[in-house]
């Protein structure tokens, strides 16, 4: 088994009085989708925002590949292999499918290129294989405002792919979708972990989807980390059932 992307240890956050994250631990390895889940205020959203940065934590350690991501701005964060997507779609609707690619090339661009046009043809290229790897090539010069909800996200794995991330944080991907979309955007996001060796942390509400497609899955209930471990251990866990089930 490959050496783990992110190790979280005693990761702790309050805001006032609440624990909204209460020393949690958790692990994840390249190749690897791990769902969080929990009921609504478990603490979901703290933690993935301490991880990209947006939060810092009070306590504990998140080591991206041995580097301490506590105290690093986003930014920096991103830049060392960190990417997300976004719970509302964020493209840029009035430019094309490959420009909105291009543009997110252009904010990480790791080359140096004798003239611009040499670096805008590059830029082009690279574009057009992300687009293909997400199945989106075909549509390459259509203004993103006339794509279908489940293109545009798939454009938007493409543009979070454009930082080539070690590790990509999902907030909700599948929300507002049908569920033939979803099991298409998953279906993809699976294959992006498997062909990039990348590891991904997503939320997700619907069951049918993080009992198809995570390989783990952790379960957090008011900031603490209640269970963890594959789809069918976690399932009959008691303290799972307790939780959403309250029996
Ligand atoms: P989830 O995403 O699992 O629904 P959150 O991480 O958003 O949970 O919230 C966890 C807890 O922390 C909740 O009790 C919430 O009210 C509290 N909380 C989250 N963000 C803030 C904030 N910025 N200020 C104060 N309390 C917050
Ligand atoms: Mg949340």
């Amino acid at each position: 088994m490959s050496a783990a992307v992110l190790t979280v240890k005693g990761l702790g956050k309050s805001f006032g009085g609440v624990k909204a994250v209460d020393g949690i631990d958790f692990d994840l390895r390249a190749g690897e989708l791990l769902a969080l889940i929990g009921p609504n205020g478990a603490g979901k959203s703290t933690t993935f925002n301490m991880v990209n940065g947006q939060l810092r934590a009070n306590a504990g350690s998140i080591r991206l590949n041995g580097v301490e991501l506590i105290g690093k701005p986003p930014r920096e964060i991103w830049r060392l292999g960190v990417g997300r997507t976004f719970q509302i779609a964020e493209t840029f609707a009035s430019l094309t499918v490959v420009e909105n690619v291009q543009m997110a090339l252009l904010s990480h661009d790791k080359h140096m290129f004798s003239t611009w046009r040499r670096a805008a043809d590059h830029r082009l290229g690279y574009a057009l294989d992300l687009l293909d790897q997400v199945g989106m090539r075909a549509q390459a010069d259509r203004p993103c405002s006339e794509l279908a909800y489940g293109d545009v996200k798939r454009v938007e794995l493409a543009i979070a792919m454009a930082n080539d991330p070690k590790l990509l944080l999902m907030d909700e991907p599948t929300a507002g979708m049908a569920p033939k979309e979803r099991n298409a955007l998953m279906a993809l996001t699976k294959q992006l972990v498997v062909e990039r060796d990348m590891a991904v942390l997503f939320t997700e509400h619907s069951m049918d989807v993080v009992f198809a497609y995570a390989d783990r899955m952790i379960v957090l209930a008011r900031g603490r980390l209640i269970a963890q471990g594959k789809p069918l251990e976690i399932r009959d866990h008691p303290k799972v059932q307790e939780v959403y089930f309250g029996t």
